[in-house]
């Protein structure tokens, strides 16, 4: 039995039109249970939430997006922010993506940002960290996670750290098909929650949840969910197709 409540969360990340995720939603609210034991959340694109916001609204499932600016309105061409998110009952935001990092450039400070409007607007934000693999064979994981984690967090309160949820996404396993070992994804995971436990408290690291991510696939989830520091998945291949309820399955 697992301490923490177990998460499945599937980014889709620039995937399916508007009508293709109306049409994908609606299969999963016919699929997953409402009386789930996890939280299964998904992360259309923002042109699709509030579509999919109008198809699961009286089910268990959860939606957020996959990015905002942090910033309320204004002129940023372009961007959404999390303030618009409340019309649709958004619950979720990612945050610190690696491909936010890596494609788009987002530095460490504006991780830290986006973080704390999330949070100004009730909603919980994801936050994903993870290093390359040129940062894991320099021997330098360790002090990726502390850095992404000090930076995204910077300035926030143990209050703050309640509504966070972490998610380890070694950026070599996503989209990659080569997912970390449950030894691997555990011990990173398990370095994080010291990290917290330093920084805000024993209490806080063994209640915050932390997921992995990187080529979760139905045959590899049971065994890096059953690992101590391991709260769930977020999703990207695996989220677009019926396998997300079979992953949901076995979380439950
Ligand atoms: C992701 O995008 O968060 C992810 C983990 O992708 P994939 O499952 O496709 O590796």
């Amino acid at each position: 039995k697992k301490k923490r409540r177990l998460m499945v969360a599937g980014n889709w990340k620039m995937n399916k039109s508007p009508n293709e995720a109306r049409m994908f939603a609606g299969f999963l609210a016919s699929s997953i249970g409402n009386e789930n034991a996890v939280d299964v959340v998904v992360f259309p694109t923002s042109l699709s939430v509030a579509g999919v916001a109008d198809i699961l609204k009286d089910t268990s499932i959860k939606f957020g997006v996959q990015n905002i600016y942090p910033a309320d309105s204004g002129a940023f061409t372009g961007e959404i922010s999390a303030s618009m998110l409340s019309d649709l009952a958004v619950e979720y935001v990612l945050v610190g993506h690696s491909e936010r990092r890596h494609i788009f450039g987002e530095t460490c400070e504006l991780t830290g940002e986006k973080i704390k409007s999330v949070l100004k607007h009730g909603l919980t934000p994801i936050f994903c960290v993870g290093e390359t693999l040129e940062e894991r064979e320099a021997g330098r994981m360790k002090e990726v996670l502390e850095t992404q984690i000090r930076k995204g967090f910077s300035g926030l309160g143990k209050s703050d750290l309640e509504r966070i949820i972490i998610a380890y996404e070694p950026v070599w396993a996503i989209g990659t098909g080569v997912v970390a070992s449950p030894e691997q994804a555990d011990e990173a995971m398990k370095f994080i929650r010291d990290l917290i436990a330093s920084l805000y408290g024993v209490d806080l690291s063994e209640s915050v949840r932390i997921l992995y991510g990187g080529s979760i696939k139905p045959e590899n989830f049971e065994s890096l969910i059953s690992m101590e520091n391991i709260d769930g998945g977020l999703v990207g291949g695996a989220s677009l197709q019926e396998s997300f309820v079979q992953l949901v399955a076995i979380a439950e």
